[in-house]
């Protein structure tokens, strides 16, 4: 006996001890989550975590093990009656996809078989290249370019912004790092970007300060004219212009950058040109609306999510570049131990890990080549219109109520309004705005949050929802007119 061996005295694995149990109750549950996604419409979009709840989730850590039965018990319990709400098709806060039945499938066969998509031959590999080619197509982008998937678009605006400060102030900035330079690098977005542009630029030393958050017009894009001379003023003052950053789709109101002239003025000063498309880049799915992204076909990079409006579920998100090479050259980096072999499954010509900062990776692409196959892109990019026109008939009803007024146009499918307080009401437009937010949510009705536009309040909308139908238009249009109504006489 080897000194030390305990494996005569417990021979036992994780797996479970009787495994008809377990597949008895697996299939119980399955079949109780399949239910649970049929009646979604008929629960409340959002419901609070009550205290008792809340305190089940500080308990000591488990140093013995729960039985299944108790576990799942309190799945069902604990888990499910508190989710998000997100699947709800009343629910239009900030921009969170739906997900699909599909989704639940593929997440079950992708935990099963649990690859590590860092690299080596095996089939998780393939399925990633397979959906990036898609969308290097889609996004007319050429058979040299690389991408990766990641977590989400703030992700994605990292890893752009990695490549593009590499790319741009040469390879002895990833060597020496950037006090080499001496001098500041800028980065230029507007300030309707989103945040992870800012993070971004702190987490790659860049700094929050490089960030030049431009103004933007009566449409909220970006301006050209203001780009060119922010840039000039950057060059006299000897600073470092470094990178553009355009939205399609910005989270506040989905306004559109003017892509098209961004990439003339990255091409003609030398910048790189990264798209973020969180939102905006489902566009590509729809013919009608792909107009709308031309210009971004120029771009060397540009992010987007799988998880908001093509409904695979969180988390999944995306990055391509339009040049693979400059991509693995930020990139890789390898020890002994991860060489790869010419045979045996240690080869495999692509490595994610080559590609990305991350080596141990989940197979996010399964969830979204499911998904993509299920439904096909036409029908999704269908619904990313459908929900268009439903922020459209949100604006027409909220009118006709003569209560609420928009605050900015609506662009896609993102919708900023604010109640018209009726003079002798006991509320300002502030405090009914935040607390019609309150009331909808604490309904059940449905999901609106807040946000700032111009430095005052509004109530927002964004339907990136597969479920929503015209009664659910409405219904929310009752349920805010009836508050507004209630929160005036001060009930
Ligand atoms: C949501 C969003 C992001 C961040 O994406 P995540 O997937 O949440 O990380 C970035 N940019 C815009 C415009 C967004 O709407």
């Amino acid at each position: 006996m080897i000194p030390g061996d305990t494996s005569h005295v417990d021979g036992r694995t994780l797996d479970p001890e009787d495994w008809d149990d377990f597949e008895c109750r697996s299939h119980a549950l399955l079949s109780d989550l399949l239910t649970y996604l049929k009646q979604v419409r008929s629960r409340p979009a959002w419901v609070p975590v009550p205290d008792h709840i809340k305190a089940r989730f500080r308990e000591p850590a488990p140093w013995e093990r729960v039985p299944l039965s108790e576990l799942i018990d309190r799945l069902r319990s604990d888990i499910l009656p508190y989710a998000t709400g997100n699947i709800h098709p009343r629910f239009f806060g900030w921009v969170h996809g739906t997900g699909t039945a599909e989704g639940v499938l593929a997440e079950m066969v992708a935990a099963t078989i649990n690859s590590n998509v860092g690299g080596r031959e095996h089939v998780a590999p393939y399925v990633e290249r397979q959906v990036l080619d898609w969308f290097k197509n889609l996004f007319q982008f050429p058979p040299t370019a690389g991408g990766i998937l990641v977590s989400g678009t703030s992700m994605a605006n990292i890893l752009g912004l990695a490549v593009a400060r590499d790319a741009i102030l040469g390879a002895s900035v990833s060597r020496e790092g950037l006090s080499e330079l001496g001098q500041q690098p800028i980065v230029y977005s507007t300030e309707e970007h989103h945040v992870s542009i800012r993070k971004a630029c702190q987490l790659l030393g860049l700094g929050s300060r490089a960030v030049r958050r431009l103004p933007v017009d009566e449409l909220r894009r970006m301006s050209p004219d203001a780009l060119v001379r922010a840039i000039d003023e950057d060059r006299r003052m000897g600073r470092i212009p470094l990178a553009v950053v355009g939205t399609v789709g910005t989270t506040n109101t989905g306004s559109i950058d003017p892509i098209q002239r961004l990439a003339d003025i990255a091409r003609s000063e030398s910048l790189w040109l990264h798209v973020d498309g969180a939102l905006g880049g489902a566009l590509v799915l729809s013919d009608t609306l792909r107009p709308l992204l031309a210009g971004v076909e120029r771009a060397d990079s540009i992010g987007f999510d799988f998880h908001k409006w093509m409904h695979v579920p969180y988390d999944a998100g995306c990055v391509l570049f339009r040049d693979a090479e400059l991509q693995r050259r930020s990139f890789a980096a390898r020890d002994p131990y991860l060489e790869s072999t010419p045979r045996g499954i240690a080869a495999g010509d692509v490595w994610f890990c080559d590609y990305g900062p991350e080596l141990s990776r989940s197979f996010r692409a399964l969830k979204i080549w499911t998904t993509l196959k299920a439904h096909g892109l036409k029908r999704l990019g269908q619904l990313v219109e459908r929900n268009c026109s439903q922020a459209r008939l949100l604006a027409r009803l909220l009118e006709r109520t003569g209560r609420f007024s928009l605050a900015a146009p609506v662009v896609l499918n993102i919708l900023v309004f604010r109640p018209l307080v009726r003079p002798g009401s006991r509320s300002t437009v502030e405090e009914a705005t935040r607390e019609l937010a309150f009331r909808l949510q604490e309904s059940g009705v449905g999901v609106l949050t807040s946000t700032t536009l111009d430095g005052t309040i509004a109530l927002r909308a964004a339907i990136t929802n597969h479920r929503t139908n015209a009664e659910d238009v409405s219904l929310i249009v009752a349920e805010l007119e009836r508050q507004l109504t209630s929160i005036e006489r001060g009930d």
